[in-house]
């Protein structure tokens, strides 16, 4: 944990007494009262409070439409559903930016976190506690997926540990850094409506405002999203052919022979995009490491199964040296899918194969790639487009979540993209 003070600590944190915690209370009451005018009505809040009264009061009033709409979202079926409703009618729900000066803020804490712990590029998360007089940093915090834990877990816990220790929280704030925003679907609470619930909670019981930034969309659950996950190369070239939904799934159910066309909200997400972003051009080197991309490789030998034992020791030899010289495809260089098919038939059509493999094994070992080597390519493609659709998805989910969630909690909460200055030498690629 990082403090720097602002002025000397001595005698500037008196521990909070009982007494001073009802005032605080009753002060952060009145003015969220005054903020909420049209709900005034519903509530008076009373001239003695208690604690735990202020408490249940504050919970029944606010957090009704809050939790109505965190449950909302915690419906995660339903919740999808919408979201490629959305993208299918390309409705725009504007940018999800944070104000200048917060991420102005976000901006030097990056750096001072990035000077002492260096840059980092994957899911991490750090947050900070400026009070009138010292700045605490605490994290980075990484996610150990063995615990089930991610590193928004450790932030709550930290942060709410600060609140409740540091002294008096008056006018303090609380900035969370993320880099992937998080989560909203997991096998338990999902971060994103732990912490919303939680913004809510420290400003109702410390009257801290908390600020979320994050730099990447996650959506529910990031790259795991499996929403696309049917949309292959041939799902792609039966989208591409069809004009509407209708005329598409008499294509799919021509030309899949073991698949079933996609539902329609999918199909028109998949169209708008083949339609207004053409793929020209994609690396082969997506998500997908070098070992599998080897895989095309190994389901050569598949093919010469059958073969008897003496020829399959020799093409099995030869599969290897093949699967060796073929590296040079697999260069991080994007290219269309021609040009990888063409580079593909150039390299075994000049491949020197080795003295014990013969005429015809040659002929044989020819469309064996070929084959292995297109169906690789074809899949690259289809994956190029899915981890696109997939990222147009989790940015439309997280819009149309702070959209939805500003509504209820502008005044204790303000969440969105930070944009780290290109001058920072230490800012992340993205
Ligand atoms: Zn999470």
């Amino acid at each position: 944990m990082l403090r720097w003070n602002r002025r000397p600590l001595a005698g500037l944190e008196p521990l909070l007494s009982k007494r001073k915690r009802l005032i605080s209370l009753n002060t952060v009451w009145d003015g969220y009262q005054t903020h909420t005018s049209d709900r005034a009505t519903q509530h008076v809040a009373p001239k003695s409070i208690c604690e735990s009264e202020a408490l249940e009061t504050g919970d029944r009033i606010d957090s009704t439409s809050l939790s109505e709409q965190t449950a909302s979202w915690a419906d995660t079926h339903n919740s999808v559903k919408r979201v490629l409703d959305h993208l299918k009618s390309k409705q725009d729900t504007g940018e999800f930016f944070l104000s200048d000066t917060v991420n102005q803020k976000f901006g030097e804490f990056h750096r001072n976190i990035s000077d002492e712990c260096g840059a980092e590029d994957k899911q991490h998360s750090w947050a900070v506690l400026e009070k009138k007089e010292a700045i605490i940093m605490y994290g980075p915090y990484y996610p150990n997926y063995n615990k089930g834990e991610h590193s928004e877990d450790t932030i709550i816990r930290q942060t709410q540990e600060l609140l409740e220790t540091e002294g008096d929280p008056e006018d303090w704030k609380v900035y969370i850094f993320t880099m992937n925003s998080p989560c909203l679907a997991r096998n338990t609470d999902p971060c994103m409506l732990k912490l919303v619930h939680k913004a809510q909670e420290w400003w109702r019981l410390y009257g801290v405002k908390t600020h979320i930034g994050f730099v990447r969309c996650w959506g529910f659950k990031g790259n795991k999203e499996n929403v696309f996950k049917d949309i292959s190369y041939q799902q792609v070239e039966c989208i591409n052919q069809s004009e509407d939904f209708k005329s598409y799934v008499q294509t799919a159910e021509k030309a899949l022979t073991d698949a079933d066309p996609l539902c329609e909200a999918v199909f028109c997400v998949a169209k708008r995009l083949l339609k207004s972003e053409p793929v020209k051009e994609f690396p082969l080197t997506t998500t997908v490491q070098k070992q599998d991309r080897k895989s095309y490789c190994k389901s050569m030998h598949t093919k010469f199964e059958s073969k008897p034992e003496d020829e399959r020791k020799v093409l099995t030899q030869e599969v290897r040296r093949v699967t060796e010289a073929a590296e040079v495809l697999l260069s991080d260089q994007t290219g269309s899918l021609e040009e990888y098919l063409e580079r593909g038939s150039r390299f075994i059509l000049g491949h020197s194969f080795a003295s014990q493999v013969c005429g015809t094994l040659q002929d044989e070992m020819r469309l064996a790639f070929q084959q292995c080597w297109t169906e690789m390519v074809q899949d690259m493609y289809a994956e190029f487009i899915r981890e696109k659709l997939t990222e147009d998805f989790n940015h439309c989910t997280i819009q149309l979540f702070i959209q939805d969630i500003l509504k209820i909690t502008a005044e204790c909460l303000q969440i969105g993209k930070v944009e780290l200055s290109e001058e920072d030498p230490n800012a992340f690629r993205f």
